[in-house]
């Protein structure tokens, strides 16, 4: 089993009445891209900076690449890199100059070419950087952060402003980190995001973690289930099998049912079922078309999203009143 980059266990942090952190444990593997969710207030950068080394803690065990950040030195801080929402390299620098100043503080950088081809930055190493686009801006940030070497890197909110192909390449690149063998510690408050980057998820929430694991175990945390539907011309209520029709419903969504308030509105009416048991419900579906002769093209089977799981996750907390802080 690979060695931990990051092992925290107990960690507190109090700002005077305020107790920010309240008893997290975090463990992430050598080579694992982590998404640390919550929402804004939740401890989430107190919880980063601790590992970082810029926080004091108040009580609790924390080992980042096998030292205590509180105690660590400069050649521990060489095998981090961290990426902030917003770093200000010199505007008048080039970005080619930029990424090569900032190689010389560490022992052992990344070569600039290999950087800037990274980072998808080769064509603009002649461009100052104040000319840079937003996006671009963002891709300088994490050639600095890269350029060092590091083995662990922390992302905080990588994409935000970004538009939806820069958000895409973006990740790309962040996949791409994954060849090399870089630990990340991504915090993000877009839900996508994570479940297309992250190797696993901690969701915080007033200053605990109240769910961890794959996209896949908080959903079952949750107890999300996956969310089938079909037209019912196609298969009436009716005709389904007696162990189905208990649970089918029809659409309360008036975008799937053509809202009664919109006299243009032809979409039929649509049938759906909540299920864990996704096989055996579709298969006992197409037997009943079969059976009436007919074709079920209408058919959807939705998995729970990330951000549907979240938010359960966070309601779920909220209504147990283990928000108050
Ligand atoms: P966001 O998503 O908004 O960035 P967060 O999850 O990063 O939020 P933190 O910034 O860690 O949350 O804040 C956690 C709690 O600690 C909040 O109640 C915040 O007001 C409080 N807090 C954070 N920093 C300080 C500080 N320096 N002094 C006092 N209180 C603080």
């Amino acid at each position: 089993m690979k060695s931990p980059a990051i092992e925290v266990t107990g960690l507190h942090k109090s700002y005077g009445e305020i107790e920010a952190v309240a008893g997290v444990d975090l463990h992430v593997a050598e080579g694992e891209i982590l998404a640390f969710l919550g929402p804004n207030g939740a401890g989430k950068t107190t919880t980063v900076e601790i590992l970082e080394g810029f926080r004091s803690r108040t009580a609790g065990q924390v080992s980042v690449l096998g030292q205590d950040p509180a105690t660590a030195g400069l050649d521990w801080r060489e095998r981090i890199g961290i990426v902030l929402q917003e770093s200000q390299p010199e505007e008048f620098l080039k970005v080619a100059e930029t990424v090569t100043i900032w190689a010389a503080y560490f022992s052992d950088p990344r070569p600039i070419d290999e950087v800037l081809q990274l980072v998808g930055l080769t064509e603009q190493s002649d461009q100052r950087v104040g000319r840079l686009s937003g996006g671009q801006q963002r891709r300088l940030d994490l050639a600095l952060a890269l350029v060092g070497n590091p083995e662990l890197l922390f992302l905080d909110e990588p994409t935000t402003g970004f538009d939806p192909t820069a958000r895409r390449e973006a990740w790309a690149m962040i996949d791409g980190l994954r060849d090399l063998g870089v630990t990340v510690l991504l915090t993000t408050h877009y839900m996508d995001e994570a479940q297309h980057l992250a190797d696993r998820i901690a969701v915080i929430a007033a200053g605990r973690i109240i769910a961890r694991g794959t996209a896949e175990d908080l959903a079952e945390a949750a107890s999300m289930q996956t969310r089938i539907s079909w037209d019912s011309q196609e298969v009436p209520l009716a005709e389904l099998p007696e162990q189905l029709r208990g649970t089918a419903a029809v659409s309360d969504d008036p975008g799937e049912t053509g809202s009664p308030g919109n006299p243009f509105s032809v979409s039929p009416q649509r049938l759906v079922i909540l299920t864990d048991d996704v096989s055996d419900t579709v298969a006992a579906l197409l037997q009943t078309a079969g059976r009436l002769g007919r074709n079920i093209n209408s058919l959807e089977v939705l998995a729970p999203t990330l951000e549907d799981t979240y938010l359960s996750l966070i309601g779920e907390a909220d209504r147990a009143g283990r928000l108050d802080r």
